[in-house]
């Protein structure tokens, strides 16, 4: 099946195509919010983090806080996107009980970031780039409660004013795979650079996924909106939903309206909220109490020049400099602590010019194997750089195999303590001594007449003889001098 036939979806009339693009909400890193000095910690006292502009007192004026300015560049450039030297706050009139300005500031037309390029990673190693329209900085709305009070609904500040980028992506995506893949790319790069946490619990990362659908060569069709997603495993969902009930209107004769819809994970389904008749018009215009935002290219260069190593080039790194595969490269910098721990894994080694792929392997299959069983973060780890390191470097220069390195591991994890102390004061070294081997498989072949008589007619045999003698050591011998004795015993 080609890459273009298996992205398609089998309809009554023929195959569709879907067609995604996200508006990504990412809450700014920052201590105070975007026009005000009060905090933007997470879970304070209801209003207990409101400043007079926030609550939009009158005469209050708005001040831009340059702090979520550099955040926004840096976010730009992460994103290989143009930066506007000039960009616009404009007002985004709209009536809520959340938005006491009733306004929001936002910017429209003249955004501070323009395009650019996420490359994102898909299974099987393969990668695809998404385009980004724009991004733009905003204030968040308050929060309403409705479930404080019998008669009444609250509203609660905190939120009001806290800086938003709003990251646009172009209408790139054809597979809800590559939407998730997006968004997990976004994230990495955005905790990368830390200008946001990412965490979509807490809400400081959501996303409204639009997605229509057309049949292959067919202009764009027209798009629906699902609200406000804060889990990347419902983003696949409800495009996967979204598609598949699109094309069924559409082939029953019927027209797509474009609305916005909301996801329900427990049916799964999306539903209708408002539709474009009832949508807002907002009567954008320049926010009279900020000026245009300004800066020089001096000041871009200044951030880009001190911008950290982001996974792209990270991962482009660990396979030239280590030998990984993209794959075991990709897994190591989706997340900066990851590569950080095999970076400080590596740099524990006894003998630097240890084979990268080993640790790689360690790091992924064991450490994070087990990691994820437990359900624990990488700052959870029992196991620390320096004790798989050390792990690592037992196995490299032969002193154990790696069935012994994986009890090793386990002891480690459970226990804690120094690897190579562990492996003498247990006898777990692997037995190099060719005379105890050759004792072995002495045995082994004496114990099983019928099994020898057998062998040139079946080679596959020696793994069985293999298997056994390694058994019969505990683990302990060396796999190839096991190998290379019963092969010469055996005649083969
Ligand atoms: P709005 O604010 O009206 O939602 P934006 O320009 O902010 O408009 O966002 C539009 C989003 O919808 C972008 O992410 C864009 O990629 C996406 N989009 C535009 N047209 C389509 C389409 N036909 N199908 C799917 N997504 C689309
Ligand atoms: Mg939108």
């Amino acid at each position: 099946m080609s890459a273009t036939s298996s992205r398609l979806i089998k309809g009554t009339t023929g195959d569709w195509e879907m067609v995604i693009g996200l508006e990504v909400h990412a809450q700014v890193t920052s201590k105070s919010k975007l026009f005000s000095g009060a905090s933007t910690e997470f879970g304070g006292a209801p209003n207990s983090h409101v400043s007079l502009v926030d609550a939009a007192m009158p005469g209050m004026l708005p001040v831009i806080n340059e702090e979520c300015v550099r955040q926004a560049v840096r976010t730009g450039l992460g994103l290989n996107a143009r930066i506007n030297l000039r960009s616009v706050f404009d007002r985004k009139n709209y009536f809520y009980p959340d938005l006491p300005q009733g306004y929001q500031i936002s910017q429209y037309k003249q955004p501070i970031v323009g395009e650019g390029e996420v490359i994102v990673e898909l299974s099987g190693g393969d990668t695809a780039s998404v385009g980004i329209e724009r991004l733009h900085l905003e204030q968040d709305a308050a929060k309403s409660l409705h479930d404080q009070n019998p008669t009444m609904s609250l509203v609660d500040l905190n939120r009001s004013g806290v800086a938003l980028m709003e990251i646009v992506s172009k209408p790139d995506m054809r597979t809800s795979e590559q939407a998730r893949a997006y968004v997990t790319k976004l994230r990495s790069i955005l905790r990368y650079l830390g200008t946001c946490d990412g965490d979509m619990e807490k809400g400081s990362l959501r996303a409204d996924v639009n997605v229509s659908v057309r049949q292959p060569g067919e202009p764009l069709g027209t798009r629906c909106e699902i609200k406000n997603m804060n889990s990347i495993a419902f983003i696949g969902q409800a495009i996967e939903y979204e598609a598949r009930r699109q094309i069924g209107i559409i082939e029953d004769g019927g027209v797509i309206e474009q609305e916005t819809r909301l996801f329900d994970p427990d049916k799964g389904e999306t539903r209708a909220t408002r539709s474009k008749e009832e949508a807002h018009d907002y009567r954008y215009f320049p926010d009279p109490d900020l000026l245009p935002l300004e800066f020089s290219q001096a000041y871009v260069d200044d951030l880009r020049a001190h911008l950290p190593e982001l996974p792209d080039q990270k991962k482009a790194r660990f396979i030239s400099e280590f030998g990984l595969s993209a794959y075991d490269a990709g897994v190591l910098v989706a997340e900066r602590e990851s590569a950080d721990f095999y970076q400080t894994v590596l740099s524990k080694l006894a003998d630097k010019g240890r084979d990268g792929k080993l640790a790689a392997n360690w790091v992924i299959n064991e450490l994070f194997g087990r990691l994820n069983k437990e359900g624990l973060a990488i700052s959870g780890s029992p196991v620390e750089a320096g004790q798989l390191g050390a792990i690592v470097d037992l196995i490299g220069e032969g002193t154990i195999s790696g069935k012994i390195a994986k009890e090793l591991f386990e002891i480690v994890w459970q226990q804690g303590g120094d690897p190579r102390a562990l492996v003498e004061a247990r006898g777990m070294k692997q037995v190099t001594d060719l005379g105890a081997i050759e004792k072995a498989v002495d045995d082994i072949i004496a114990a099983n007449p019928d099994k020898v008589a057998q062998i040139s007619a079946r080679p596959q045999l020696i793994g069985w003889f293999v298997g056994q003698v390694m058994k019969s050591s505990g683990g302990k011998a060396n796999p190839q001098s096991v190998n290379d004795l019963l092969k010469s015993k055996l005649g083969l």
